[in-house]
């Protein structure tokens, strides 16, 4: 096992959205020096970062520096370029590794590789030119594409297997996936970190519920009994260690009703890196899940995750708040959320607010879930 990662040493991230921002402050706390690769010049995370290197992902010049001036390098986002992530591996410590991204980058591989390791999946079919799509069903379906979908983009609902034919061709019959709809009791989430020698931590279950395909609403601990929490724990340690993860590892979850009722767990997808569904963690927890990142990646013990509330809830501001009813734009009143003694505002540094565009988020911690998330919902409806 190679030696632990210590500060001064520098940590690379791939992306500068909000996620590489939290982890690129979570490093600077600790004492780590941080790059951030990204094309886009106003990036969150490059805003923090001590050093930004503005240029593509593929750019040898750019890679060849983050290689050169970092101890580990890792990502924020599943798209890196999988020959991006294998050439610094050529030069420095990258986590997690270019082929666990590769199959969490890819429905189709993510779903094969899930399948083949025992774990539970919803029903799907592959649907690409080369392969003729099977029986996928007579009830509604989801075409999903296999690559780039986030946030509910790349997607298409059919009611049947004709309109989701039709779907594929409005998604320009990229290779995709074809699933039933569930008809989903709730949507769970398990947040995962390991080191490279297997040592792993999770957070208690947060459920989740999305708008349009975008995460809104996270209340932790999840409202589902205590067996269907440990089973969650269980399928998301179950991934990390097939994948053999090195960092944070996200495993987003359906509950569906199985046979007589009970409660089945089916995996949706996992995400390479910290989640929307752990903000939480920033403002309720003793180790974030970005601090956890690091800790992970560069080989050092993992810090307890123990809850620093009863409950937590944590609602996304989108883009859409700044504009109102009649479509011009305006501040939010961020006064209101300040000022609300459980509340904890957090905002990303984007500059422009678009509709469906993740701006920031609310946490508010409280003594029942209940609670938290009325708070959280009113604050934002008062902003
Ligand atoms: P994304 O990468 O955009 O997060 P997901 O596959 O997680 O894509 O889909 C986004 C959301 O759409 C899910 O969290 C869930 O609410 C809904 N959804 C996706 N697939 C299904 C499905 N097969 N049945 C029911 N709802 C689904
Ligand atoms: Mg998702």
């Amino acid at each position: 096992m190679s030696d632990p990662v210590l500060p001064p040493a520098a940590v690379g991230v791939l992306g500068g959205g909000q996620l590489g921002r939290y982890a690129v402050l979570a490093a600077t706390v600790m004492g780590y020096r941080t790059v951030v690769l990204d094309p886009d010049p106003g990036a969150p995370a490059g805003k923090v970062a001590g050093e930004h290197l503005i240029a593509r992902y593929d750019d040898r010049d750019a890679l060849d520096r983050m290689a050169d001036r970092c101890a580990v390098v890792t990502t924020e986002f599943e798209n890196p370029p999988a020959a991006s992530l294998e050439l610094l591996a050529e030069h420095v410590r990258v986590a997690p590794s270019a082929r666990a991204v590769a199959v969490a980058q890819d429905r189709i591989a993510e779903k094969a590789f899930l399948t083949g390791h025992g774990l539970p999946v919803g029903p799907y079919d592959v649907l690409t030119e080369a392969t003729s799509p099977g029986p996928l069903g007579d009830g509604p379906a989801i075409v999903k594409t296999a690559r780039l979908g986030y946030d509910g983009k790349g997607q298409r609902h059919g009611a049947d297997r004709d309109e989701a034919l039709a779907a594929w061709g409005e998604l320009g019959r990229v290779d995709c996936v074809v699933e039933a709809l569930l008809d989903l009791r709730t949507e769970l989430s398990v947040i995962v970190a390991r080191t490279a020698d297997g040592r792993t931590t999770t957070w208690p279950v947060a459920e989740n519920t999305h708008v349009d395909g975008i995460l809104d609403l996270t209340v932790v601990p999840a409202r589902i009994d205590a067996q269907l929490a440990e089973q969650a724990v269980e399928v998301a340690i179950a991934v990390a260690e097939a994948l053999d993860y090195v960092g944070v590892l996200a495993v987003e979850l359906f509950v569906v009703a199985g046979p007589g009722g009970v409660d089945t767990l089916f995996v949706n997808e996992l995400a390479p890196r910290p989640h929307n569904s752990g903000h939480w963690t920033l403002d309720a927890s003793t180790t974030s899940q970005f601090e956890q990142q690091i800790r992970a990646i560069c080989g050092t013990a993992p810090g307890p995750t123990t809850m620093t509330a009863p409950a937590v809830a944590m609602v996304n501001l989108l883009g859409d708040l700044w504009f109102g009813a009649d479509g011009a734009k305006r501040e939010p009143r961020w006064a209101t959320a300040i000022e609300a003694p459980a509340a904890k505002l957090h905002l990303y540094g984007k500059a422009e607010p678009r509709a469906g565009r993740k701006m920031g988020h609310l946490t508010v911690t409280a003594a029942t879930t209940e609670d938290a998330a009325r708070q959280a919902v009113e604050l934002r409806n008062g902003l």
